[in-house]
């Protein structure tokens, strides 16, 4: 398997305004356990009208549609894996690649989270986007920052990760009484 890591400008045509104006704006590259994976979740933007769309790598809808057929049995989990597959594959059926489509001129920027320094109140970016998982469940986004102007380094991590965490004790909780640890906060 060769990673086709040569950038060829990719023009898609915008599920919102049926031009072929959208383009990459943000490339998320995905590491694992520090390596480079070679995969990428991909931030496109329409240069025509703004529109934005995502596109995670095609090998991770694949586990989520397989995972539908396994737990088929359950219906819910089913359900809910397969609907999965299908929220994260559309962007790829909606937003074609145009094939010799002209690089269109850059008008929308990469939307990257930007967040206020505590330090030095400078401006910090977002360096790093980390999906956690626990047994596989997914259990929030962290966002890992760096400021421009001093340095500083911290984490953002999102509600639904303290939600689901939460939730995740919870059931182990019930599930091994013995080894129950008291819920933090
Ligand atoms: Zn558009
Ligand atoms: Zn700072």
């Amino acid at each position: 398997m060769m990673g086709s890591d040569a950038a060829a400008p990719e023009v898609r045509r915008c599920a919102g305004c049926g031009q072929a104006a959208a383009v990459c704006v943000a490339d998320w590259q995905h590491t694992s356990m520090g390596m480079r994976s070679g995969a990428s979740t991909r931030d496109f933007a329409c240069q025509a009208c703004g529109r934005r769309f995502t596109l995670v790598p095609k090998l991770r809808i694949w586990v989520w549609g397989v995972s539908a057929v396994l737990f088929v049995w359950t219906c819910v989990l089913g359900v809910v894996f397969g609907g999965i597959a299908a929220w994260q594959a559309w962007p790829w059926h909606a937003n074609p690649v145009v094939p010799g489509a002209a690089m269109p001129a850059l008008r929308f920027r990469a939307d990257i989270p930007v967040r206020r320094c505590g330090s030095c109140g400078g401006t910090a970016s977002c360096r790093q986007v980390t999906a956690k998982r626990s047994s596989g469940i997914p259990t929030g986004t962290d966002h890992a920052f760096e400021c421009s102007g001093c340095g500083t380094r911290f984490t953002t991590t999102s509600v639904w990760g303290h939600v689901m965490l939460w939730l995740g004790r919870l059931v182990s909780a019930v599930r091994n009484p013995l080894i129950a640890a008291p819920i933090e906060r």
